[in-house]
């Protein structure tokens, strides 16, 4: 079962996971890197989300190495994901995930994701995705195996990728990481994670930024005198959702990370929650077959 402590997720490999990450999408350069992740393991975040694509492994690795001594922290006291690019799906995953492990030069990742249930430059509808996420599932596999990749898992995979995976691996999804916040509720795959044991993890928890100005969730945050953002990434956490936002702001990044010294009242939940609207700020895999 996927439970959960005040401040991590227990995975279906029996590891921890906390529920609060920094997200590092366009965080890019050695200095924006070095100055967001600096501000982040003083701010008490010991869990970074990056990917191929974010082209910023190389950085992240490096810039972790420099500041775990200075924080007195070791490569165990933290956490970290990186994700196989759409390019690399099927026959490149064995490669792709092999460059990502020597790009971060971190000894292992303790999370790898399949990124995107589709293939870079495919139609959507191209008949080769299922076999391609299948062979990039075994690459995982492998590696996960060989101790190299602590726990795997997917992002952007629908209800329908899900089952075809569950039916097909030999080792089971530990995370999934999609789109989720209070106007993308993701009721269906929420109940497919909670079903086969799946961490269910929240991506654009601020939708890229545009939340915080939502009237409803200003209102909550005059409410509970928390900023709206706090309000946003406290919904998630407090139904048991990991969440992974994003800030190259020093102030944002501290404030961001307090999450876990307050409670939103039911009313509050079910407001935020009511906002629902199935939309979505980033990208859509709902085509992909
Ligand atoms: P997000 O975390 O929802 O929002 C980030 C935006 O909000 C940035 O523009 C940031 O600006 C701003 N922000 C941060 N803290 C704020 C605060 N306290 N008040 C006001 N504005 C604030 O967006 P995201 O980057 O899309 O998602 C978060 C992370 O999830 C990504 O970085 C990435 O690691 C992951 N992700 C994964 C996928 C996937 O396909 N698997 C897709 C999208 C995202 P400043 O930087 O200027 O503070």
């Amino acid at each position: 079962m996927c439970s959960s402590s005040s401040r991590s997720v227990l995975l279906n490999t029996g590891v921890q996971m906390l529920f609060l990450g920094l997200g590092t999408y366009k965080l890019v350069g050695p200095e924006v890197v070095y100055q967001a992740v600096d501000a982040a393991l003083a701010a008490g975040y010991r869990s970074f989300d990056s990917a191929a694509v974010y082209r910023n492994e190389a950085d992240l690795g490096r810039v972790l190495k420099e500041l775990l001594p200075k924080h007195g922290l070791t490569r165990e006291d933290v956490f970290i994901t990186s994700k196989l690019g759409p390019k690399d799906q099927g026959e490149g995953a064995m490669e792709g995930a092999l460059r990502s492990l020597a790009q971060l030069d971190l000894g292992y990742i303790d999370l790898y994701l399949i990124h995107w249930p589709g293939t870079q430059g495919r139609v959507v509808t191209d008949q080769r995705n299922p076999g391609n996420r299948a062979e990039s599932w075994a690459a995982l596999e492998k590696l996960h195996a060989q101790g190299k990749l602590k726990a795997i898992g997917v992002s952007n995979y629908t209800p329908a990728h899900m089952r075809e995976l569950i039916q097909s691996c030999k080792i089971p999804p530990a995370v999934l990481q999609v789109e989720f916040h209070p106007r993308l509720c993701q009721t269906e795959l929420r109940k497919v994670c909670e079903e086969y044991e799946v961490c269910f993890q929240a991506y654009s928890s601020l939708g890229k930024g545009e939340l915080v100005t939502d009237p409803v969730v200003l209102e909550v945050s005059k409410n509970c005198e928390r900023t709206p953002a706090q309000v946003l990434l406290r919904w998630a956490v407090q139904q048991g959702v990991p969440v992974l936002p994003k800030s190259s702001n020093p102030d944002r990044i501290k404030d961001n990370a307090r999450l876990f010294d307050f409670t939103l009242s039911d009313t509050d939940m079910d407001r935020l929650s009511a906002l629902d609207c199935e939309h979505k700020y980033c990208w859509d895999s709902s085509e992909v077959v």
